[in-house]
């Protein structure tokens, strides 16, 4: 039996591309050119990659052209194939959002009512607007949602925001956030046991690059006899690493903690008497 390839499918160019190869090369994997502009060949792991534009990404995962994907979740409701949603990446954060003209006064959801909706969502909108009850005319557009209001084309706009900058420079405000997006992995529902096999060992290498970037590597210098009190504050993986220092009654010590809570414990390691606090990231993690 020949050799078994996991074929996955990420964005060829746009928000999602430079994330992808990201994440592919912290797993040990590099994107390099291929056969023709939509394939390109991977060193490092049994993979195909097709490079194709991130609308097309569930159709071809559900078809079982391409095993696994890499797309937006607003693209992966939107398009309501037949996927399975593996793990959240962490990238290409992004909100679904209703608004409206800057003057216009939002009362609340049942301020759409019989309005003429702008979206290149249509079916995350028509899930949303049922489950309000809310009947609305839906204007399904491709691009350039954004200038829908400003010529007269509808009342209102349902559609991706991240930092609200092209909502301003189209005098609109952002009134209700709908849903949160992430890149997310997602596979075809059906592998093969080998294919699973390979999309398993590749999870759990994103399992771990992921981990990392959600923790920092700590080492500080403390007296001996606060060493307690610091210990309880960073218990790290396992249990903090302890060296002694050369000058007498110190030690250095070594662990891990979550960039959640980052801050709050550099000020408590600060005030139980740690010094030298250095902070380094970490570029894999298995636990
Ligand atoms: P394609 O040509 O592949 O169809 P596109 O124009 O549909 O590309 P992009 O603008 O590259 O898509 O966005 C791809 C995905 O990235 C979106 O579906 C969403 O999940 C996420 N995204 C979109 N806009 C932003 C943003 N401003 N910030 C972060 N992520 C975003
Ligand atoms: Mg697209």
């Amino acid at each position: 039996m020949s050799a078994q390839k996991l074929t996955l499918a990420i964005q060829k160019s746009g928000r999602l591309s430079d994330g992808s190869k990201d994440l592919l090369k912290l797993c040990g994997i590099k994107v390099g050119n291929g056969s023709n502009q939509f394939k390109a060949v991977a060193e490092g792991f049994p993979l195909e990659i097709l490079l194709l534009r991130d609308d097309d990404i569930p159709q071809y995962v559900a078809d079982g052209v391409a095993d696994i994907g890499i797309l937006g979740m607003n693209e992966v409701l939107e398009k309501k194939k037949e996927v399975k949603v593996i793990r959240n990446l962490g990238f290409s954060r992004c909100r679904l959002s209703v608004a409206l003209p800057r003057n216009a006064e939002y009362t609340g959801r049942s301020y759409l009512q019989g309005k003429r909706i702008a979206t290149s969502y249509p079916a995350i909108l028509e899930d949303f607007l049922a489950e309000n009850k809310i009947d609305a005319e839906i204007h399904a557009i491709s691009g350039s949602v954004e200038i829908a209001p400003g010529i007269g084309l509808a009342d209102a706009i349902f559609e991706i925001v991240s930092s609200g900058g092209t909502l301003l420079s189209n005098g609109l405000k952002e009134v209700e956030v709908i849903m949160q997006s992430e890149a997310v992995l997602i596979s075809n529902p059906h592998l093969s046991a080998e294919k699973q096999a390979l999309l398993d060992k590749l999870t759990f290498r994103m399992e771990a690059v992921q981990k990392a970037r959600r923790n920092k590597y700590i080492l500080l210098n403390a007296p001996e006899e606060k060493l307690d009190k610091i210990i309880a504050l960073i218990p790290g993986m396992k249990s903090p690493t302890i060296l002694p220092l050369a000058q007498k009654g110190w030690a250095s010590l070594h662990s891990v903690v979550s960039e959640d809570d980052f801050w709050e414990v550099i000020d408590n390691l600060k005030e139980a008497g740690a010094e030298g606090i250095l902070v380094v990231p970490i570029e894999k993690m298995v636990l």
